[in-house]
């Protein structure tokens, strides 16, 4: 008979990227305000996105990436070293995310929501190898595949769009925006500790503040995150919800 291996203390909330920064870029300040609400937050970055025109190697990259989730106060960093620009939706994919996600059994799952034309086409595989994860974490009869550990029903999934991408995503009808208005600068801080990506873009830190402007002025507020939610989600004070930090 399989034993259940011991499980790590769970995580309320985990955001996948396909690369280290795409996390901080997409959903840095809704991440760094959760953690100050008293969440426990982590992150699964799918690849070690290396390598880059501007970077020493992985190691330069992976310490950056330790520095950013220490400013966002994020609990667990995992590291899963899928190959960066060849990474594809497979079988093995599925079930290492899916993994993560049953040893860590978040309430909320947080990813890509759409391709990124002109950028990495990674970033729709990792969409594909996330949503397939969310539904394998729940599947019984199973275990083989996972060690011994048992399911994990994901609650509730939402999808994240890149700062710089249009806040609706096209094909999902229920959108939200996080009041990142108190977090908007250490989403920046965090982004700024990857030097190899972004020390030679120096408009960096103007775009990523002006894309969270102009999210967060749709909904009245200094600064915003864009979320779509993979499904609809059901609330329980409607006039709390509505109001929110007003
Ligand atoms: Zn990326």
């Amino acid at each position: 008979m399989n034993r259940s291996p011991d499980l790590p203390e769970p995580l309320d909330v985990i955001a996948v990227g396909a690369h280290p920064d795409d996390v901080e870029i997409a959903c840095g300040g809704t991440l760094a305000k959760l953690v100050q609400q008293g969440y426990r937050v982590g992150i699964i970055d799918l690849t070690d996105g290396e390598p880059t025109p501007n970077s020493a190697g992985p190691e330069v990259r992976m310490a950056e990436a330790e520095a950013a989730a220490n400013v966002l106060g994020i609990d667990q960093r995992i590291q899963l070293n899928m190959p960066n620009r060849r990474l594809f939706d497979c079988f093995e994919h599925r079930v290492a995310v899916a993994r993560e996600f049953r040893r860590y059994r978040p309430k909320l799952v947080i990813g890509f929501g759409d391709k990124t034309p002109l950028a990495s086409p990674d970033h729709w595989q990792a969409m594909q190898i996330t949503d397939a994860a969310v539904f394998y974490s729940r599947l019984t009869k199973w275990d083989d595949h996972f060690g011994g550990v048992p399911v994990h029903g994901v609650p509730c999934h939402l999808y994240f769009r890149l700062a710089v991408e249009p806040d609706a995503i096209p094909g999902n009808s229920h959108h939200l925006i996080v009041d990142i208005s108190d977090t908007i600068e250490t989403k920046i801080e965090a982004i700024l500790r990857y030097k190899t990506q972004f020390e030679h873009k120096p408009d960096i830190e103007q775009r990523i503040r002006a894309a969270a402007t102009v999210t967060g002025a749709a909904a009245g507020k200094k600064a915003g995150e864009s979320f779509a939610a993979a499904r609809p989600f059901a609330i329980d004070d409607l006039v709390k919800t509505v109001m929110g930090t007003s």
